[in-house]
């Protein structure tokens, strides 16, 4: 009996895992930037709630976390008693804060003001004067902002301080939808939002799903992200440079250098692709280390 019991269910289990699932690909715009995600469902309706639920769940932190949008959670921080953010808010400044004092600041969310002056400086073609750039930094550095956990709230001690979180906000969403569509049942899939990757189990009878980043890789259960110059970059007097600023100048990075980090989570992976571009490859490896991450440059340092 015990074994008629047991092998009943064994044969269930085998037709559950029998059922065969397909691959779906969904791509919107988000986050100024296009978002694809590529699942494993067993049907298309299943597959079209897994889509629905995941793109809006980056739509509603796009409102959150834009920084593009006056509106947006973020850009309603001003400087003054602490204040109650959301619980997303939270938890990007949270690890934004934690990767600004492992880099010294050489991550930075606070470089508000900077990343808009250099921003100009990209439309316009024409580098910000010194005494801009000194101004903007005056108004930047993460130790003017503080976190309280306990009581959920982010405290702006420098009047025109602003918050930019376009180094790690995409990672974040990513990883977020991830979570939307494994709460769902729909764990094997890839998020992808422009450069940020975050992959879940592997697809049905694959080891893991292959990516090219700057390398062919299999994997599961990672996020990858590359930084760098190859798209985001404007030339000024024969000099290129980056749209990831060196919190030291206010100027983007001219090193020219291309950073893909594979971490345990799209949060981390994306900050340290940025934070990894600023530092040097020795300063880098040592991070990355201590997140359990591996990093690549290209060219090879
Ligand atoms: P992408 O947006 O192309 O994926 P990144 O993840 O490297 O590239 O993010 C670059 C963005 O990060 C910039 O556009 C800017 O918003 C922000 N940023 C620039 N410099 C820094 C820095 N030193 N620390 C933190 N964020 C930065
Ligand atoms: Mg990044």
């Amino acid at each position: 009996m015990a074994w008629k019991k047991s092998s009943a269910g064994l044969l269930l289990a085998a037709s559950l895992c029998a059922a065969p699932l397909e691959r779906f690909e969904a791509v919107e715009p988000h986050m100024g930037t296009l978002v694809r995600i590529t699942l494993f469902a067993p049907d298309s309706d299943t597959a079209r709630k897994g889509f629905a639920a995941a793109f809006e769940r980056i739509r509603r932190l796009d409102e959150t976390l834009s920084d593009y949008n006056p509106s947006s959670e973020l850009m309603r921080l001003r400087s003054g008693p602490p204040a109650p953010v959301s619980e997303d808010l939270f938890r990007v400044l949270g690890a934004a804060q934690a990767l600004a004092r492992e880099t010294r600041g050489a991550f930075d969310v606070t470089l508000g003001a900077a990343i808009r002056l250099w921003r100009e400086a990209r439309r316009n073609h024409r580098l910000p004067s010194e005494e801009e750039r000194r101004i903007a930094l005056q108004q930047c550095g993460y130790r003017f902002l503080k976190l309280d956990s306990r009581r959920r709230t982010v405290q702006i001690l420098r009047p025109g301080l602003q918050l930019d979180l376009g180094g790690i906000a995409k990672g974040f969403a990513a990883g977020e939808a991830l979570s939307v569509l494994r709460a769902l049942g729909l764990p094997r899939a890839l998020v992808a939002v422009s450069g940020d990757l975050v992959i879940g189990d592997p697809p049905p009878d694959k080891s893991g799903w292959s990516v090219q980043v700057d390398r062919p890789l299999v994997l599961h259960n990672r996020a990858v992200s590359t930084s760098g110059d190859t798209e985001q970059y404007v030339e000024i007097g024969g000099v290129r440079y980056s749209h990831i600023i060196d919190p030291n100048t206010g100027l983007g990075l001219t090193s020219r250098t291309g950073v893909t980090v594979l971490a345990r989570d799209g949060t981390t992976a994306d900050s340290l692709a940025t934070a990894l571009s600023v530092l040097t490859p020795s300063e880098g490896r040592r991070i990355a280390l201590r997140h359990h991450a591996r990093v690549w440059y290209t060219p090879p340092q």
